[in-house]
């Protein structure tokens, strides 16, 4: 039985759901014109490294449910 099969939270019994947290790390280039004006930002994230959340939580209590795989 995978574990991700959860009808409800085992710990408070909502249904409502889960989220994952993503820790992200890396610089931000925030491009801006002289004239206040927004550059093209289109490569902002680019950058960055996302560390995608292994671990489940319960939306209601945020006790922590389930590994990801
Ligand atoms: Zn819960």
């Amino acid at each position: 039985m995978s574990k991700t099969q959860l009808a409800e939270c085992p710990h408070c019994g909502s249904d409502e759901g889960y989220y994952t947290k993503t820790q992200v790390s890396g610089s931000v280039r925030y491009h801006g014109g002289f004239d206040r004006s927004e550059r093209e930002n289109g490569d902002m994230y680019e950058h960055l490294s996302h560390k995608s959340g292994k671990v489940a939580y319960c939306s209601a209590c945020d006790k922590r449910l389930f590994k990801l795989y």
